[in-house]
């Protein structure tokens, strides 16, 4: 088996002035950007003075919006090889870093159009990234995935060893603006994550120690934090939670809830952590039902398959009102039956369980 995790992780509050000299990957920059977040955080302004200690030019793009678009990915493009930029710093949620390693892709490889990333035959090089997370959900800073919206409209993941981020600055203190909301929905897509792996097919010894250890700690501070934003020392346990789940999925990818979940999120608009976790409980007891032994740790943490489902309610994830009609089940049923996720779930699926399934959720 195989554990690879190429990415230097930095970790720890006020961790970039520590390590100034690492993010230097190049001689000019692009930071890659949404529109406040990187601001009101303060790493923003921790980049940029590292950057001007060590007098490296940047060019700053900060248009990059929840679920990155083609749009956006193909104007930082442009904009790092006008500026010449030989490096990207994305500073952000998953949003920006993904969109980052998608610039960083096609800057290297100027010839390649966005639908080329999702085959990584089509290039070999990609120009070294850089990833301040502000969320803790994702774990994009410390995996080989890079997750774009398609002008079809659908959500869809590449996958390389290049976009592995060279080195990542993980800082919780980057996290405490998060409002209750956002707290929530990032640390449940780290918890989908952490799952999703235990339960994939692809799961391995290793990536199972990582994973039992982010559900636990999100299991354990998730409610503290949700009551106490502003604690630093929850907001640490978060952050180390999503990046374990990240370094899980590096090695598993992402099953069945992922899938489920894109189509709520692009039609729907909920956030992609919350739109996926809500599927946890029930592809867990599909699992099962093939082979008890993949939730055995689950039951250990939350005593049985129902009490994860009260957990999560607990906390809110069920707080939404959604309502499908049948042409939207029966797309979305037909491209979660299409997608790569379904291969490496264990249980029985086909169009009419998955109906059901997003039947159940309207209802909750
Ligand atoms: P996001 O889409 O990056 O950001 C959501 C919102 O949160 C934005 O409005 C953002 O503001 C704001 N925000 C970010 N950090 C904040 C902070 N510290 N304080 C206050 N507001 C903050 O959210 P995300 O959940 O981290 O990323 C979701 C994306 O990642 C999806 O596209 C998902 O598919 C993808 N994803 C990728 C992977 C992977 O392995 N690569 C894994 C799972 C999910 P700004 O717009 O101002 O930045
Ligand atoms: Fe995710």
């Amino acid at each position: 088996m195989l554990y690879n995790m190429p990415t230097k992780l930095y970790y720890g509050k006020n961790i970039i002035s520590q390590h100034k000299d690492e993010m230097i990957c190049g001689e000019k920059a692009l930071i890659v950007t949404g529109k406040n977040s990187a601001k009101i955080t303060g790493a923003l302004d921790d980049v940029i003075s590292v950057l001007n200690e060590f007098k490296i030019p940047y060019v700053h793009y900060d248009e990059i919006g929840e679920n990155p678009t083609y749009d956006m990915i193909l104007k930082g493009r442009d904009i790092c090889l006008k500026n010449e930029c030989d490096f990207v710093i994305a500073i952000g949620g998953g949003s920006p870093m993904d969109a980052g390693k998608a610039i960083a892709v096609l800057t290297a490889n100027p010839d390649l159009i966005p639908d080329d990333l999702f085959d990584n035959n089509n290039y070999d090089v990609s120009l070294p990234i850089v990833a301040v997370p502000t969320t803790a959900g994702t774990g994009s800073e410390v995996t080989e995935y890079a997750v774009l919206t398609k002008p079809n409209g659908r959500k869809s993941g590449f996958k390389s060893n290049l976009i592995f981020p060279d080195v990542s600055f993980l800082d919780p203190i980057y996290m405490l603006k998060m409002n209750k909301n956002l707290t929530l929905t990032t640390a449940v897509d780290a918890l989908s994550h952490a799952v999703e792996g235990l339960l994939s097919k692809k799961s391995t010894p290793i990536s199972n120690i990582l994973a039992r250890e982010s559900i636990e700690l999100i299991y354990r501070y998730l409610p503290k934090t949700l009551e106490d934003l502003e604690n630093v020392e929850y907001r640490e346990k978060l952050a180390i939670a999503s990046t374990l789940a990240g370094m899980v999925i590096a090695q598993t990818g992402t099953i069945l809830p992922h899938s489920l979940g894109y189509r709520i999120t692009i039609h729907k608009g909920i956030r992609h952590g919350q739109a996926t976790a809500i599927f946890l409980p029930l592809i867990a007891k599909e699992v099962k039902k093939e082979n008890p032994k993949k939730v055995e740790t689950l039951e250990k943490i939350f005593g049985t398959l129902d009490n994860f489902e009260i957990f999560l309610k607990k906390i809110g994830t069920y707080n939404f009102n959604i309502v499908f009609t049948e042409e939207e089940l029966e797309l979305f049923s037909e491209e979660v039956m299409n997608s790569s996720h379904i291969k490496n779930t264990p249980g029985n699926y086909d169009k009419n369980k998955i109906k059901e399934m997003y039947k159940k959720i309207a209802k909750i």
